[in-house]
């Protein structure tokens, strides 16, 4: 008979990618832009995604402002 040992290793996994300055609209890639990356370190954003803020911006007439997210 054999025990294991169930370790719940489920810390959350806490990324200092929020507490990151949000950079103007036109800062942002195309996918962090969209919504699809971190805003922070770039890299796509599966579950849990934060949702950090909104990056401001204008080009013109037109207003860029958009939500930003970032690692959980
Ligand atoms: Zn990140």
């Amino acid at each position: 008979m054999t025990t294991r040992a169930a370790k719940a290793t489920t810390r959350p996994v806490r990324s200092r990618c929020r507490y990151k300055k949000i950079p103007p609209a036109q800062k942002l890639s195309y996918d962090a832009y969209a919504g699809r990356a971190c805003y922070a370190c770039g890299r796509t954003l599966t579950t849990g995604a934060i949702l950090v803020g909104r990056a401001t911006g204008r080009q013109g007439v037109h207003v860029l402002d958009v939500d930003v997210y970032a690692c959980p």
